[in-house]
């Protein structure tokens, strides 16, 4: 009997992933991407669609470009605490800043992030009909792992003070744990305040983009995208036949090889 198939590996046959969660899209946004792609990190940008435009907002005109190597995601039209709100306003607020999102953008909105971190079960039983596949909370996620599934109560792993280290942690995690992915939440005025500064942050980033070869630079909308593709795949009973119905390359250690499985691949192992 072959070893049995592990769908454990993210893209790259890399077993862990990394990825900034950004709230508010002040100006600073400019200033943290720049350093985001200087070292080929992403990002998630969730942004508040009436203040862009206004003083210490990003401009709607700049959207498209600022963030084309990031995902851009909402945070709702005027930033109120949802759980206040009848369901129409609720609706309306993630509804009319995609619409505006995703008219700037030309890509679907998918993810979301409660303005405050302010949600309860009536406000995610609304955003289910809202079309969105994530929306991100201000709740500490329990471990690394990240999950398989509730993808509306969506967690962080620790907040960019923590990030250094976090992440000795996340990089001390034995290879046998899979499906591990570390995110770090911010806002990017906060870099501005003296106490807290910008040198952080960047040197947090040097430090990270030195792990390339270990780590999936990704955005939330990836690594949420690539967990349901992989629950998608289907193993045989005896595990020796894998078949990929999804669009998205998979990886997987087979024979403690890592291996990929094409979008609708049928992979026989013997
Ligand atoms: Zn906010």
């Amino acid at each position: 009997m072959p070893n049995p198939i592990l769908l454990d590996l993210y893209p790259g046959g890399k077993r862990r992933a990394l990825t900034f969660t950004f709230d508010d899209g002040q100006v600073h946004d400019r200033r943290m991407v720049d350093i985001l792609n200087q070292h080929s990190l992403r990002a998630t940008f969730h942004l508040i669609s009436s203040n862009l435009d206004r003083p210490n907002f990003v401009r709607a005109d700049e959207v498209k470009s600022l963030y084309a190597n990031h995902e851009v995601s909402g945070h709702s039209v005027t930033h109120p605490c949802l759980t206040r709100l009848a369901p129409t306003q609720i609706l309306s607020e993630i509804l009319e800043d995609r619409k505006t999102l995703e008219r700037l953008t030309g890509q679907v909105v998918r993810g979301f992030a409660y303005p405050y971190g302010d949600f309860d079960d009536h406000v995610v039983s609304v955003l289910q009909s809202s079309g969105l596949t994530y929306a991100r909370t201000t709740q500490i996620l329990p471990s690394f792992t990240f999950p398989s599934g509730d993808f509306l109560r969506l967690g962080f792993s620790c907040r960019h003070q923590d990030a250094d280290a976090t992440f000795e942690k996340f990089l001390a995690l034995p290879n046998y744990r899979s499906g591990q992915a570390m995110i770090v939440f911010a806002h990017s005025y906060e870099f501005e305040r003296p106490n807290i500064g910008w040198d952080n942050i960047s040197s947090f980033c040097k430090r990270a983009a030195d792990q390339h070869e270990k780590i999936w630079f990704t955005t939330l909308i990836d690594l949420v995208d690539y967990t349901i593709a992989r629950q998608r795949a289907h193993i045989s009973a005896d595990g020796s036949i894998i078949h990929n119905p999804t669009t998205t390359t998979l990886w997987a250690t087979i024979d403690n090889q890592p291996a990929q499985i094409a979008p609708g691949q049928t992979l026989h192992i013997n």
